[in-house]
């Protein structure tokens, strides 16, 4: 792909700007980010040679509250797609109204490549290069693709012993020890399915006769596929970076679960207590399980993964975005015109940094809740915000993914107002 990924995350910007009325000090100043770090990370290796690794962390806007956003460990990782995740924290913040800003971080690295020895100091390092540009007020990394809790409790441990004072909330997404939120490593998939419970009846489906198929195995498309699996969805396909699999009749999510966790890898098993058998399957690539006559498709992997190449491949009525950016803006606007209703990523993955907000108001109130009460508010303000940003569509007559932008643009522009614009000073 030639064009920029941040240049195609832009045009929904673009898209959304005509049904609001912002200030043109707003306008320009969400087109860029407010900072963007790029740090070298040097890293003793496991056999004593050193490698340097590239490390990115962009703040792209704070209006509302510290800048919010994961830390992606991955080989593609660029500042282009830092930037645009970036950009996306913003929105997702503002629209699910949480106090923060929006931010992203990443390394271009294979961590399924080094030692967790070496992770931990590739991740130690990382914190020392960017330190003084994170803070509880200021900036708040968490967990992204290939990142997770023990990374989360190394970086906050590095920026304790940097700063010589215990500050839990610099970081969210910790092991739960070390002042983690309880349902913080399922929120992303909890977010999801409630938003989805909270979307389908109102076309009228229900569980029992809705097929899916998720594509992404990981942490948020492994623990939504066994939600809607419990509520009695059939998920027909699942898969993971190595590829996926079908089986018409619907797969058994837990034990697929189990055998990907002991064999690092997917096959569709039922198992009954210790008894496992394999049962009839179709194998996929990533790209057929996109193309599968399904109800329901639930991108959960990576970003451009629908784009014009391969959208009139897509039979699905529903698209669920749990990735961030798995759709570009060119195949938008080809499913719409087919009539294929999209959900957008920042409003469907949201719970995960909405359960990261109640982690660090837990850390600074030092009063921890328990899952329930977690589950609960994220609960709320899941429904509340998606009922929003429905009927913000039907008033505009909009697809969601505009209606969320517009929503979003709304809290932001009214934010920069607050702080002071040309039509705040010219009408205020
Ligand atoms: N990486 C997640 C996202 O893309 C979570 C961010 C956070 O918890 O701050 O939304």
């Amino acid at each position: 792909m030639s064009e920029s990924l941040f240049t195609d995350a832009s045009r929904r910007l673009e898209r959304a700007l005509k049904y609001v009325s912002l200030s043109e000090d707003t306008i320009e100043r969400l087109k860029y980010p407010k900072s963007s770090l790029i740090v070298s990370i040097p890293v003793r290796m496991d056999d004593g040679s050193l490698r340097i690794f590239q490390g990115y962390r962009v703040r792209y806007d704070d209006t509302r509250g510290p800048s919010k956003g994961g830390v992606r460990y991955h080989p593609k990782v660029s500042l282009d797609e830092v930037q645009s995740l970036a950009f996306w924290m913003t929105f997702k913040c503002a629209v699910l109204n949480i106090p923060f800003g929006g931010a992203k971080g990443g390394i271009t690295v294979n961590p399924k490549e080094l030692s967790k020895l070496e992770l931990e100091r590739l991740s130690r390092g990382y914190v020392d290069a960017i330190a003084d540009f994170i803070g509880p007020d200021v900036d708040i990394p968490a967990p992204d693709v290939y990142t997770n809790p023990m990374i989360m409790g190394w970086m906050m441990d590095q920026y304790n012993i940097i700063k010589r004072q215990l500050s839990p909330a610099v970081v969210t997404g910790k092991p739960v020890t070390i002042g983690g939120s309880l349902g913080r490593d399922t929120a992303t998939a909890t977010g999801a399915f409630f938003v989805i419970q909270n979307l389908l009846p109102k076309f009228n489906r229900t569980p029992w006769e809705t097929t899916v198929a998720v594509q992404g195995f990981g942490n948020a498309g492994a623990e939504l596929a066994e939600l809607l699996w419990k509520a009695g969805y059939k998920v027909v396909a699942v898969s993971d970076s190595q590829g996926g699999i079908h089986a018409k009749q619907g797969l058994d999510i837990p034990s697929i679960r189990r055998f990907k966790e002991a064999n690092k890898g997917i096959k569709a098993i039922y198992c009954e207590g210790s008894v496992c058998n394999i049962v009839e399957h179709e194998i996929l690539t990533n790209e057929q399980l996109l193309a599968l006559d399904v109800d329901v498709l639930v991108p959960a992997a990576l970003e451009n993964q629908i784009t014009a190449q391969n959208v009139n491949d897509v039979k699905a009525k529903f698209i669920f975005e749990v990735a961030n950016g798995p759709i570009d803006s060119a195949a938008d606007l080809i499913l719409e015109a087919r009539g294929i209703q999209v959900f957008p990523d920042i409003l469907v993955n949201a719970g995960g940094v909405t359960v990261s907000y109640f982690e660090w108001v837990q850390n600074r109130s030092g009063l921890y809740w328990t899952l329930e009460e977690v589950n609960q508010r994220l609960q709320h303000k899941m429904v509340e915000e998606t009922e929003a940003i429905w009927t913000k569509s039907q008033e505009l007559s909009v697809c969601m993914r505009t209606a969320a932008y517009v929503y979003g643009l709304q809290r932001l522009g009214e934010a920069m107002n607050a702080k002071g614009t040309r039509d705040y000073y010219l009408n205020g």
